[in-house]
């Protein structure tokens, strides 16, 4: 009931004491409905920070929240004046009020002054009464605490501020415990996730980089070809299901020839890309049910499950396809390979027997010039493999097995003979005659050639002097293969052995060595031709340089190679490369030697057309020491 008198002082003050209550029991009301059901960990802080700020009228209200570790804690939230300088900043529970009481785990108001010892007291009095902070206290432990800043419109928070906050604490706490219980989640979950990507990631790489091992494990990295290891795995599956179906697996392989010399000669670079070019032409004639593989070098295998008779249609097939010249940075390129071929069941049984024997065919083929060989055990004396034949060339070295046929060359104007040809002949222990393209590649292969060609050159020098002393003047030409020429040592041991006889002696080097990019090489060119000794270029017209290149060269005599010789007659094409080749030689003082002169009406013709020099089998075929000797005698 509303009095009619004005009430006394104290009245007044219950009154306003009573209204003030119903206005704080209302705001704690709202703010545990509006705080029960927010599981926002930011947004309870929010709230929590304005509502006290609210109920106890303080300046400036802080959450400060101890951190996972425990050793620091972090103001979370705040409310009021000047809050953002101080929200997000960490400090050591070493320091300040909020670190006394989360260490202490009591309150902090002025009633405390009185229990704490003199030297606290005097570090803290200064704060009592403007600041209060209550402990946040949730059910397994202190969260952290609200800290309120001087009161709005009086000096000092009075001990009801500090019950009731310490009672809005108690029950915000519990809100805040399971917003922080929810975020956890959250995060864990995103954690989760997080790690469920990543190891979704993890597998991926996995799997590339098992792809990648699996790649160079069984591709050949240059070719991207199967390897040897796919080609032996594949060999080996192709050979069980024919045994389970009584058909045969035929297997090819296929040897470049002198590659060896294009890597050393033209480099490695151009050498790879040779390579990359000749798998991508293979591959053109070989189905995708088949495996071409390279074994390494210049080695290439294909697996086949055919007739005997279309296998071998099939291996010209890939020798044919290398006759087209390759290109590689604009320059011409020629290939020519041997291939020997095996068949399952009749040549062998397993993938071993089968390569072992692919491997003696494909030598009988570079031997005999054929192309193609299948192999037969009667063929096959003891196995014509290289190992057995590298270790029979050092045999053949130390105990000088090689001999020197020569062949002469004669003048066309005046049918002298003026010079031979040195080339080498070896008969292998049991298997007879090798030919030279067979043991000089191998030579080159197994770093022997070096031996070899010094023995070459002391023999055929001897030889000239020998013939120069019982009156035949003729100067002998020696193969120099590209792999001396780059040898450090060559030049020094060419003058050790030479010194002043240079002038007896011509070098053929192969036509591709000119157009090395190797350093130093025109300089062992120069060098070879101050001693004296001429430069011969060797089969002209099959390696990759032209005549415009070869001026600058220190070269005198020209070689054109016998494929056009031989065919002159007949083909037209080469009747005018040859005639070509004549005149563009004269034009650079070049002499002009043509081997490969098998009758008389080439003969003939090449001396109509200007030619210097014929070497070939209507002359002379390439003979012994002692019957060469009575040829130039006779002459
Ligand atoms: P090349 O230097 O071009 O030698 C010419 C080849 O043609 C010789 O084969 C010779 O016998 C052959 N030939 C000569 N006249 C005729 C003919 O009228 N018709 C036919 N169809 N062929 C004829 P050979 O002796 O088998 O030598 C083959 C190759 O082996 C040589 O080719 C040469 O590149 C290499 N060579 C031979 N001896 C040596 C050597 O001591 N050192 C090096 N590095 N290579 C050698
Ligand atoms: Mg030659
Ligand atoms: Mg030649």
């Amino acid at each position: 009931m509303p009095s009619h008198k004005q009430d006394p002082p104290q009245i007044i003050d219950i009154k306003e004491s009573l209204l003030n209550r119903e206005a704080e029991i209302e705001l704690l009301q709202q703010t545990f409905t509006e705080i029960g059901g927010e599981l926002d960990l930011n947004r309870v802080f929010k709230i929590a920070a304005e509502r006290a700020r609210a109920l106890v009228s303080a300046e400036t209200l802080l959450i400060p929240v101890i951190d996972p570790e425990g050793d620091t804690y972090s103001y979370r939230a705040g409310a009021g004046d000047n809050v953002d300088e101080v929200i997000g900043e960490t400090l050591s529970l070493d320091y300040g009020l909020c670190g006394w009481v989360f260490r202490h785990n009591r309150p902090w108001w002025r009633g405390i002054l009185d229990d704490l010892s003199d030297a606290e007291r005097t570090q803290w009095e200064k704060e009592a009464g403007t600041v209060i902070l209550v402990p946040l206290r949730g059910k397994k432990g202190l969260l952290g605490g609200i800290s309120c800043i001087n009161k709005i419109g009086a000096d000092e928070f009075s001990r009801r501020d500090f019950n009731l906050l310490k009672m809005f604490a108690s029950i915000v706490s519990v809100a805040i415990e399971n917003a922080m219980a929810v975020q956890k989640m959250e995060e864990s979950h995103y954690l989760q996730e997080n790690y469920r990507h990543q190891l979704s990631m993890l597998n991926k790489q996995l799997i590339e980089s098992n792809k990648e091992l699996e790649r160079l494990a069984l591709y050949d990295p240059l070719t991207l070809l199967p390897n040897r290891s796919l080609f032996r795995d594949r060999l080996t599956r192709a050979i069980a299901q024919a045994c389970d179906d009584n058909t045969s697996v035929a297997l090819l392989l296929l040897d470049l020839d002198k590659f060896k010399n294009v890597n050393d000669v033209l480099g490695h670079e151009k050498g790879d890309r040779l390579l990359k070019a000749i798998s991508k032409r293979l591959l053109e004639y070989v189905s995708a049910e088949e495996t071409l593989g390279r074994l390494g070098g210049d080695e290439f295998v294909l697996v086949l499950q055919q007739s005997e008779a279309d296998v071998i249609l099939r291996a010209h097939e890939l020798l044919s396809s290398l006759e087209v010249p390759f290109l590689i940075d604009g320059a011409k390129m020629i290939v020519s390979g041997s291939i020997g071929v095996a068949i399952y069941p009749q040549h062998g049984r397993d993938v071993s027997e089968l390569l072992r024997h692919a491997d003696s065919a494909m030598y009988l083929a570079k031997d005999s010039k054929k192309g193609v060989q299948l192999y037969s055990l009667e063929d096959d004396k003891s196995s014509l493999g290289h190992l057995t034949m590298i270790a029979d060339l050092h045999k053949a070295l130390e105990q000088k097995e090689f001999q020197l046929h020569y062949q002469p060359q004669i003048q066309c104007s005046t049918g002298r003979v003026l010079s031979v040809e040195a080339l080498g002949r070896w008969s292998r222990p049991a298997l007879g005659e090798i030919s030279p393209d067979v043991f000089i590649h191998e030579l080159e292969q197994s770093g022997l050639i070096d031996r070899y060609t010094f023995w070459l050159i002391e023999t055929a020098l001897a030889q000239a002097i020998a013939w120069h002393e019982k009156g035949c003047d003729v100067t002998i030409s020696v193969n120099i293969s590209p792999q001396d020429l780059i040898n450090p040592e060559f030049c020094l041991l060419l003058d050790r052995v030479v010194s002043h006889n240079g002038k007896h002696l011509i070098f053929e080097i192969t036509e591709s060595m000119f157009l090395s990019e190797h350093e130093g090489i025109t300089k062992v060119l120069d060098y070879i031709r101050d001693l004296g000794i001429g430069l011969s270029i060797d089969d002209f017209g099959t390696g990759y340089s032209s005549l415009s290149r070869l001026k600058k060269m220190p070269v005198s005599e020209l070689k054109i190679d016998k494929s056009f010789i031989c065919d002159m007659e007949k083909n037209k094409d080469d009747e005018l490369i040859v005639k070509s080749i004549i005149d563009l030689a004269h034009n650079l003082s070049l002499v002009v030697v043509a081997e490969g002169v098998e009758n008389e009406a080439v003969s003939r013709y090449l001396t109509e057309l200007g030619c210097d020099i014929l070497q070939g089998y209507y002359i002379s075929k390439p003979l012994p020491a002692d019957m060469c000797e009575q040829f130039l005698l006779a002459r």
